[in-house]
């Protein structure tokens, strides 16, 4: 991407919270314009200053996230970042008055173009306090949000694999896990929910429940692997799981059973469905949960492969219980060896797990955003009207 004039690249961010992505302080003749990428719903608030002449933009605290260096240009002489009581505060030290700047916001974008301008016009700008502001965010309802059932592997009694130095499996997913969840949950884009918050044991078929009960959009199981020792030098790296083809049989005719399984199967609401119907609604069912589950897999894949050492054949299909539900799209991922040394070290350290978290936002919001466009689209949500 290249930006004329003076620009302020920002640092990637760990966290995907609502903020500044990007920033731009541009000369274009007359006119010095500003431009924001903002990341989600931020709240912005502009107003001017007398003395010194400035134009300040409060923005919520850590939504500037960087960019400290961002340099003067046209009128901007120079540009602070700093903190106000109750969140960032950008100041634009400007050369002398400005007239009222024209502001835009769309999108993602927010722009402020500025140009010179008389001064008694300017102070009473500036004694009237607020010049624009972004509307409050309409954020969804909260309920309305597809919810993302994450599933930390192990717990209590079972500690998962063992690193070489001692590190608990069930320690590492745990904390990946709130992690993801406080990313997730600032973006504002869906619900989070837990299998478990703390160090407890869950049986798997309860993990698997629980999506179900709570008709999780998806379900991500997180655990780190483990090699024997004759291997353990060699295998590192992430790796995601989907369920494998011959699953879930049993699984498929205790769920045949249910009275509600119409509902289950696409939303469709028969009165009375002959057994042979009703074993074609739900291979369609698995089918749909199959192909998003895939998605999801493809989608994690990608999002980790930026950020960290991926094994060969990064997306691999097993019979793992706690991705059996037939109506929940699910993957696990495996997100490094605790046998080897450097896949440990790495695991136990808070920035290497916030990337990993970073990543998986990505992958969740990529699928969340598919599936909204597949709603919105129509008839292929419901699957029953897939060949
Ligand atoms: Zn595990």
């Amino acid at each position: 991407m290249l930006l004329l004039g003076a620009t302020g690249l920002l640092a990637p961010g760990l966290a995907q919270a609502a903020g500044v992505s990007r920033a731009a302080l541009t000369q274009e003749g007359h006119h010095t314009r500003l431009v924001l990428t903002l990341d989600g719903n931020v709240r912005w608030e502009l107003s001017a200053q007398a003395e010194p002449p400035a134009l300040l933009l409060d923005l919520p605290r850590g939504a500037w996230r960087g960019a400290t260096t961002l340099a003067g240009a046209g009128c901007v002489s120079a540009v602070r970042v700093g903190t106000t009581r109750t969140g960032s505060r950008l100041t634009l030290l400007l050369t002398g008055p400005i007239a009222t700047p024209r502001v835009q916001s769309r999108d993602n974008l927010l722009m402020l173009e500025m140009r010179p301008g008389g001064g008694p016009a300017f102070a009473r700008m500036a004694a009237t306090g607020k010049l624009a502001s972004a509307a409050e965010p309409a954020r969804r309802p909260t309920a309305s949000l597809p919810l993302v059932m994450l599933d930390p592997g192990h717990g209590g009694r079972d500690p998962g694999a063992i690193g070489a130095h001692g590190t608990h499996e069930k320690r590492i997913t745990l904390a990946v896990a709130h992690e993801l969840k406080r990313q997730l949950e600032a973006a504002g884009q869906c619900r989070v929910a837990l299998t478990r918050s703390r160090d407890v044991f869950i049986p798997l078929a309860q993990r698997v429940e629980a999506a179900r009960k709570h008709q999780a959009a998806l379900f991500l199981s997180i655990h780190a692997d483990s090699a024997p020792p004759e291997s353990a030098r060699l295998a590192r790296g992430a790796s995601v799981y989907t369920l494998g083809e011959t699953a879930s049989d049993a699984l498929a005719a205790a769920l045949a059973r249910q009275e509600n399984l119409a509902d289950k199967a696409g939303g469709l609401r028969l009165p009375s469905v002959p057994p042979e119907v009703l074993s074609i609604l739900f291979s369609l069912m698995r089918q749909e949960t199959r192909a998003g589950s895939e998605r999801l897999a493809r989608l994690v894949v990608a999002a980790l492969d930026d950020e960290t050492a991926m094994l060969p054949h990064s997306h691999r299909r097993a019979g793992f219980v706690v991705l059996k539900a037939p109506d929940v799209p699910a993957a696990l991922v495996e997100l490094g060896f605790l046998s080897h040394p450097l896949d440990e070290e790495a695991l136990g350290k808070p920035a290497h797990r916030a990337r990993l978290a970073a990543a998986l936002v990505q992958a969740v919001h990529g699928y969340l955003a598919r599936q909204q466009q597949v709603a919105l689209g129509g008839g292929a949500a419901a699957g029953a009207t897939s060949p």
